[in-house]
């Protein structure tokens, strides 16, 4: 088994974005090539809704291991065939002998083996930020190299042949889909994480068992929150005890742990209200009753009372009833680890089971449990973490 880790390109702060110029006749394929990125990541990448639309003199941005790519000769790896001597391999790459030497830690220039694997560096300028990915992998990217608490992350992987693929942010499994070769899969970030960098680990393995891993680092930023304190009217107040909100929470937990594989949605969401007027917006750091800030917003509210709501995407609803907290709920699941919740409508109309299309109403705006008044509560969740919903609707994922 040949087990590869690179813990690549540790500070992203450091550098602004490479970018681009699309030239007339360019298309997104000729850019991904001359980068040595795949199209899906360099589409995600920049968000490009249709990626057979790109136009001259658009600014693409390009992940900052593709422009390690393009200003630097990259790293190399060479299997020594019979015969070979390093003198000859090192004539042939353009390399001081003993750069190879030392990259390798070779401690007999003259003994080298038929099959062993040669690192063959490339400019000094490149020590320290290795600019090459292991067999298979082709591309990696990431939606953002530096992104905000409460986002969601997409990533995105490339093989040059077919294997399976997983991957994890620090040690949290993302759920991917792909085809072998192509691979994506979203990431929550949650809004209260520590600020600082977090590392994404992707694993191929290969028909034959080999396995190769590489990991890149991301920087989590502050979420641009306030902070706001909640009233909650007497009547109400025996709904904050915590074995009422633990019980119900952990209920929750145990439907948004059911993963479905395959992501039902497609394109960007919709509002779930017609007239969406945001009164509570998504991260809000919270105190309840002046007590101490304790939790945070983990939802987006809009105001209305009796409208209608409608489903923002495609998915399977699979809660569709009265909850404490939450009052009338529904969930719906949209694949690979992705919920949405709608909580304190005055009445429902779909059932667990029911598949929604976008537009689908399914129930109604109302003020049922731990509400200050009539509202919708629109959350959306990630492997169980909360993310802010608006970026579903603004932005195109994966892509
Ligand atoms: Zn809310």
């Amino acid at each position: 088994m040949v087990l590869v880790l690179l813990s690549a390109w540790p500070v992203l702060a450091q550098t602004d974005d490479a970018t681009y110029t699309v030239q007339v006749g360019d298309t997104l394929s000729q850019v991904a090539l001359k980068y040595n990125l795949g199209i899906i990541e360099l589409a995600a990448y920049n968000n490009l809704a249709n990626p057979n639309l790109i136009i001259a003199g658009q600014t693409l941005r390009l992940p900052l291991h593709a422009a390690a790519v393009a200003n630097a000769p990259a790293d190399q790896v060479y299997t020594v065939q019979p015969g070979n001597t390093l003198f000859e391999i090192a004539a042939q790459f353009g390399v001081r002998p003993a750069r190879i030497a030392a990259a390798n830690q070779l401690a007999n220039i003259d003994l080298i083996e038929v099959g062993q694997t040669l690192l063959i560096p490339a400019s000094a300028s490149s020590v320290g930020k290795p600019a090459f990915l292991p067999a298979p992998f082709q591309a990696i990217g990431f939606s953002e190299e530096r992104i905000a608490q409460g986002r969601t992350l997409i990533i995105s992987a490339t093989l040059t042949t077919s294997a399976t693929m997983t991957a994890q942010f620090e040690d949290r499994p993302i759920f991917l889909t792909g085809d072998g070769r192509r691979y994506w899969g979203i990431v929550g970030i949650h809004a209260l994480t520590d600020v600082g960098v977090y590392s994404v680990g992707f694993r191929a393995t290969l028909p034959n068992g080999t396995q190769s891993a590489v990991a890149h680092n991301i920087v989590v930023v502050a979420g641009d929150y306030h902070t706001e304190t909640i009233t909650v009217s007497s009547d109400r107040e025996n709904l904050l005890d915590p074995a009422v909100i633990s019980a119900e929470a952990e209920k929750m937990r145990f439907i948004w742990n059911q993963v479905s594989p395959q992501p039902l949605w497609d394109g960007p969401f919709g509002y779930p209200v017609a007239d969406a007027r945001i009164t509570s917006d998504f991260g809000t750091r919270r105190s309840y009753g002046g007590g101490p800030v304790n939790g945070y917003h983990a939802g987006t509210d809009f105001g209305g009372n009796g409208q209608p709501i409608y489903a923002p995407a495609a998915g399977l609803v699979v809660l569709a009833e009265p909850l404490n907290v939450r009052g009338n709920a529904v969930l719906i699941d949209h694949g690979l680890g992705l919920f949405s919740g709608y909580w304190h409508q005055s009445h429902t109309v779909v059932k667990a089971g029911d598949m929604v299309a976008p537009g689908d109403i399914i129930g109604y705006i109302g003020n049922t449990g731990l509400v200050t008044g009539p509202h919708l509560h629109w959350e959306m969740r990630l492997g169980g973490i909360a993310v802010d919903p608006l970026q579903w609707v603004q932005e195109r994922i994966p892509f």
